[in-house]
């Protein structure tokens, strides 16, 4: 395998799947079965997963909510889908810990480096739930965060797009897809890969990240196996 320790990204609009609000059981089986496919070769997986799909901050606050109590919803939207993920992981047959940055002590476990690394090297999928547990932060930041701070080798960040494009494929048909791309690169041409913050500190800790198609079957297992998937974000 290509990286022992990865830190895997999944957007809360992921677990939607083909609906319009909410955790879609059959996506979640399915990339139970993904994860599934690294964690037997060893991998050692953390993941932090999203709230989009059932509130966010920026959201309340464009209806005239207090953006910081949106942002607290938000946060705990994100723990609703990390146990929602706990369970299809556990259902099939990986032992996995929820950790959160909110402390909610019937259902998870307070956020502790430490700990949260022993769990990696006995070969518990480590789940980070409410990012950072802090307003006006992301997910995405979270992820880069506790990537760093665990010792990932990549931030694997799973979407609905196959890597990073010249322009948005989605508007633009003559858009195409880079292999690699540098972080200098990516903001001198203005692209999209992550919030400034999480982007910048990636790059200023020189965590890779590789944005890829979560939806493909295989590709994470392919990734682990040093092909060439996706867009990867390197130094
Ligand atoms: N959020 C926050 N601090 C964090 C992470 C998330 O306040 O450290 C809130 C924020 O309101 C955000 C929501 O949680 O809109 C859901 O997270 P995000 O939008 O990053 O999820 P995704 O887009 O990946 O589904």
């Amino acid at each position: 395998m290509s990286y022992k320790r990865i830190l895997l990204k999944l957007s809360g609009e992921a677990l939607m799947g083909e609906r319009q609000y909410g955790i879609d059981p059959k996506t979640l089986s399915d990339y139970a079965a993904e994860i599934k496919q690294i964690h037997d070769q060893g991998v050692e997986i953390a993941i932090v997963i999203g709230g989009g799909n059932i509130f966010r901050g920026v959201a309340g606050a464009s209806n005239g909510m207090d953006r910081v109590q949106g942002d607290y919803m938000g946060m705990l939207a994100t723990v609703i889908n990390g146990m929602a993920l706990q369970g299809a992981l556990e259902d099939a047959g990986m032992p996995t810990r929820l950790q959160t940055a909110l402390k909610i002590e019937a259902i998870a476990e307070p956020y502790i480096k430490r700990r949260a690394t022993r769990h990696l090297e006995k070969g518990r999928i480590v789940i980070f739930g409410a990012g950072t547990g802090n307003p006006y932060f992301t997910t995405d930041t979270a992820a880069v965060l506790r990537g760093i701070e665990v010792d990932c080798d990549v931030i694997l960040k799973g979407t609905r797009v196959d890597g990073v494009y010249t322009a948005d494929p989605e508007k633009d048909p003559n858009a195409v897809k880079y292999d690699t791309i540098t972080f200098d690169d990516v903001l001198a041409k203005g692209l999209n890969v992550m919030d400034t913050t999480a982007f910048t500190l990636s790059q200023e800790n020189k965590l890779p990240i590789i944005v890829f198609d979560m939806n493909k079957k295989g590709n994470l297992l392919k990734i682990c196996n040093g092909e060439t998937v996706g867009t990867t974000v390197t130094i």
